[in-house]
């Protein structure tokens, strides 16, 4: 221990600029440090803000637990990825999955975004929110006979194929329907993304895509078939990516491909490099899009194909907060448990994924890091699982009735939320400067069993 843990307990994480600070007590996040490194979120005045809206305000108007969303937010990061690749004819295919909020969707459709999506459903919402299908690629494991006969009636922009039985049902619906299908192989390039292995999608044992050996044959056996239209090669290698080598080794492996498929005679119009940029939670340092594309450039450049990208987590994750309230305080002898009206039915990335999430107060405390004042609390939801908890072994200055916020909800929050205990789910709100709109109404009890009905058939 150096002398100054021995005198206050505390130490300085070693990570660059970082805004936690571990203590013996538990973990302190700075909200003032963190909120810097979250362009939507701001203290005024001890109070936070998203844009410039009093966070205070919003929960008293619409109520806890709430998802948040700043517009402003979603299209500075589609922005930086069209500017940074600005010197390619590219299109970014927002990953629906992450955030399906038909508000967020229209903003997103309104600026020119095409969207990747792994369903019908999702594909419904696109359009239900002004988005051309012309714009989808349609990405998924599983794409039923239906699911094709509609985004084929829709005229889908591309079908990501992640099998030969997938693609012989293309073919298949398209000859009915008298249409080419157009589609780009889903290769999966067997490198590791270095990422949780929930949400790894590049290797070889993974259920996704087709083998990077077995590409060529695919591709010729697509080239045989009287419906098919050949345009695009597909990757997609994992989520929550921070490093750049993955993407580049991933891009080395297509090109490779390119090239073979040329000299069988098979050209491609596009490449799509699939999703996966990771963001900064707490003190994560991803790289960034400048970055990213920084790598890639040059690379691309060369190909003289069109770019496809498919962002969802980093479009949206920091535009998000979910907020809640502490109705519950229960310190026991163990531990601090701060029972919050969000749970892992609300947000399921901290018990799915073992996420770590920053909860903030909506008043900063008087002072900053106080391990007098402060305890550390696990913020847990009310749900009957162990496994139901949103932060562990948090330092924070807590009262009943406070407001928190978890920050970088905004993706895979409110789109991997249940209804588990019969919660209803939260409602949604999306912020743009002083104006803020319900953008969709929290859940009545009675709409989770309307559709039920009790057993009469004896
Ligand atoms: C989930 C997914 C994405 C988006 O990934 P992010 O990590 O949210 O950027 C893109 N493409 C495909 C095929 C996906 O499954």
């Amino acid at each position: 221990m150096s002398h100054s843990e021995q005198q206050t307990g505390v130490t300085e994480s070693t990570l660059g600029e970082s805004v936690t600070t571990q203590t013996e007590q538990g973990l302190y996040i700075d909200p003032q440090a963190l909120t810097a490194h979250l362009p939507a979120l701001h203290y005024r005045d001890d109070a936070l803000y998203m844009e410039q809206v009093s966070v205070a305000a919003l929960a008293k108007h619409y109520g806890t637990p709430c998802y948040v969303y700043s517009k402003q937010a979603i299209l500075d990061v589609y922005q930086a990825y069209t500017d940074s690749f600005a010197s390619l004819t590219h299109q970014v295919c927002y990953a629906v999955k992450a955030n399906s909020n038909l508000a967020v969707l229209g903003v997103l459709a309104q600026t020119g975004a095409g969207f990747d999506i792994v369903s019908r459903g999702e594909l419904m919402r696109v359009l239900a929110a002004g988005g051309h299908a012309s714009k989808v690629v349609f990405s998924g494991v599983g794409k039923t006979k239906s699911d094709i006969e509609y985004a084929l009636t829709q005229g889908i922009g591309c079908f990501n194929v992640e099998s030969i039985s997938e693609l012989t049902l293309i073919n298949e619906v398209a000859q009915q329907l008298d249409k080419a299908a157009p589609i780009s192989l889903r290769v999966n390039p067997d490198v590791d993304a270095k990422t949780h292995p929930y949400i790894s999608t590049g290797l070889k044992d993974n259920k996704f895509g087709i083998a990077h050996e077995d590409a060529v044959a695919v591709y010729q056996q697509a080239a045989e078939l009287s419906h098919i239209d050949i345009v695009g090669i597909d990757c997609h290698i994992g989520s929550q990516l921070t490093e750049v080598a993955p993407f580049v080794a991933a891009l080395d492996k297509v090109i490779e491909l390119i090239h073979k498929l040329n000299d069988k005679g098979i050209t491609l119009q596009h490449v799509d490099l699939g999703g996966g940029l990771g963001v900064r939670y707490i003190d994560e340092s991803p790289v960034t899009i400048d970055e990213f594309a920084a790598a890639l450039l040059p690379k691309l450049s060369a190909l003289g194909l069109t770019v496809f990208f498919e962002p969802g987590r980093s479009i949206v994750a920091n535009a998000g907060v979910l907020l809640t309230k502490v109705d519950v305080l229960k310190p026991t002898e163990h531990k601090n448990f701060a029972i919050v009206d969000a749970a892992m039915n609300d947000l399921i990335r901290p018990a799915l994924y073992q996420a770590e999430m920053a909860v903030i107060p909506e008043t900063l405390p008087n002072k900053g890091l106080d391990t007098d004042a402060m305890q550390p609390w696990d913020i847990v939801g009310a749900i009957c699982e162990t496994g139901d908890f949103l932060a562990k072994d948090r330092l924070l200055s807590l009262a009943t009735d406070d407001v928190l916020a978890i920050t970088g909800a905004g993706a895979y929050g409110f789109t991997m939320s249940s209804n588990y205990n019969s919660r209803p789910r939260a409602s949604e709100v999306m912020v743009s400067g002083d104006l803020h709109q319900l953008i969709r109404k929290r859940e009545t009890i009675e709409a989770l069993y309307a559709d039920e009905t009790l057993w009469q058939a004896d």
